[in-house]
């Protein structure tokens, strides 16, 4: 006597994502009576319905039957996706994005030590206090590192631009912190442009995408997003390994305003995704004001504090690109 197996539709392996709900194609060992056989099946439906009428069966069931439908791995800690969105992270990492903590400095957001921060009510970084730069206050939401990195990577290198609604969230909060200090008046939201050789190759200006979708969520009456007012004129070299005076005179006449009525009298907010020394806002703003912005405010998504930065330009995995934008 050797084993009787039914046939049927051979349910697929117990694994990530698959449904395992039929009896089909258990093996049943002979002999044994039809009497007990029909007595084994109608068990294992029951039993089978029972587990399928709970709640938690239910939720499994919608997340395995989306993850048999759109299989995919979270494309920053590769466990299984089974959340219903386009962009391809999951909610464990989107949860680990906090905000800066701590003391920052007033004017660019640096983080400064409690105990120089203690007498000083608008405390200063030793940047800001030698020299403060043309720009009245930098916003940053996070710090550019952990996973708030890898979404920017994966919005500008991926070019997974849904990574931008998310990112777009974080800037909406950065703005959030300036606007009690921004004048009545509409105010001009430039993103920090691209080298058009670098856009052409990119398909998009990050900085663009991130600012499109942190204006969805605030009052429209309020700012007024102008893509085309501010150039970059001509391309830069990486500020890889360059010292403070060396980014100044790399970016010094990259950027040009095209149209000086757009800015004139105007306060100007200027945002980007990323604040790293911020030769970049700085030489942005001076090149506003002097077309004749009433104030240049800066708001990023994330901002490299001065230990990250300098792990940055010594580091050699991170390509050229990742500095000559954020700069
Ligand atoms: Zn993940
Ligand atoms: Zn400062």
């Amino acid at each position: 006597m050797g084993t009787i197996v039914r046939h049927g539709v051979r349910a697929e392996p117990a694994g990530r994502g698959r449904l395992v709900f039929s009896s089909s194609g258990i093996p049943i060992r002979a002999p044994q009576s039809a009497a007990k056989q029909n007595e084994r099946t109608a068990s294992l439906i029951t039993s089978a319905t029972r587990i399928a009428k709970s709640s938690i069966a239910k939720s499994w069931i919608a997340e395995s039957l989306f993850a048999t439908l759109f299989p995919s791995d979270c494309r920053l800690c590769s466990s299984p996706l089974t959340n219903i969105s386009r962009l391809p992270v999951c909610e464990a990492c989107l949860e680990q994005i906090e905000p800066v903590e701590g003391i920052v400095c007033a004017i660019c957001g640096e983080k400064i030590q409690t105990t120089l921060a203690q007498n000083n009510r608008a405390p200063l970084c030793g940047l800001c206090q030698k020299k403060a730069p043309p720009f009245v206050q930098a916003a940053a939401y996070g710090s550019y590192a952990g996973i708030l990195r890898d979404l920017i990577h994966l919005l500008k290198y991926d070019q997974i631009r849904q990574a931008a609604k998310v990112l777009g969230r974080l800037l909406a909060d950065a703005i959030a912190g300036l606007e009690t200090n921004f004048s009545d008046n509409r105010v001009v939201v430039i993103p920090v442009p691209l080298f058009k050789g670098k856009r052409r190759q990119r398909g998009f200006n990050q900085a663009e995408l991130i600012a499109t979708a942190a204006l969805k969520l605030g009052n429209p009456r309020r700012f007024e997003l102008q893509t085309a007012l501010l150039k970059r004129v001509r391309p830069t070299e990486s500020q890889i390994g360059l010292t403070r005076h060396q980014r100044r005179e790399n970016i010094r006449g990259a950027f040009g305003v095209a149209n000086k009525e757009g800015v004139t009298g105007k306060e100007v907010l200027l945002v980007d995704d990323v604040f790293t020394t911020g030769t970049t806002a700085s030489e942005c703003a001076r090149v506003l004001l002097r077309s004749g912005a009433s104030k240049v405010w800066v708001a990023t998504v994330a901002r490299t504090q001065k230990a990250e930065a300098q792990k940055i330009e010594v580091s050699t995995t991170e390509g050229p690109e990742a500095l000559a934008i954020a700069g």
